[in-house]
């Protein structure tokens, strides 16, 4: 069920919260730079076109085959835009896709309902 779900800028630099906006909600830290380009996709952003290309032959993890854009171009494409967007709400199922026992807060505990 789709719930309003905000990013949030982690305690660590260079880490990033997707938590859910209630009461005792779910969040999901999203620690390595590699989680960078699906946060960012989630949350709306789009890699700017190469030379025509819409990179739709990556996840913007592995260098496009269309052009040649690398992963870390990506990636700090994707952390640009995060960091512009912290903040923003959005509403999404994203926690949908997880099983709640592997959940953890951002304090590293374990998630229980
Ligand atoms: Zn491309």
């Amino acid at each position: 069920m789709a719930h309003k779900i905000t990013l949030e800028s982690g305690d660590a630099g260079g880490t990033y919260v997707i938590a859910e906006v209630r009461k005792h909600g779910q969040d999901h830290l999203v620690q390595t730079d590699w989680d960078r380009p699906a946060t960012a996709r989630l949350f709306g952003w789009l890699p700017r076109k190469r030379k025509g290309c819409d990179h739709r032959s990556t996840d913007g993890t592995v260098t496009c085959t269309g052009c040649g854009m690398t992963a870390g171009e990506f990636i700090a494409e994707a952390t640009d835009f995060l960091d512009r967007n912290v903040g923003k709400v959005i509403i999404s199922d994203y926690f949908d896709n997880f099983e709640c026992v592997e959940e953890r807060n951002r304090h590293g505990e374990e998630y229980r309902q």
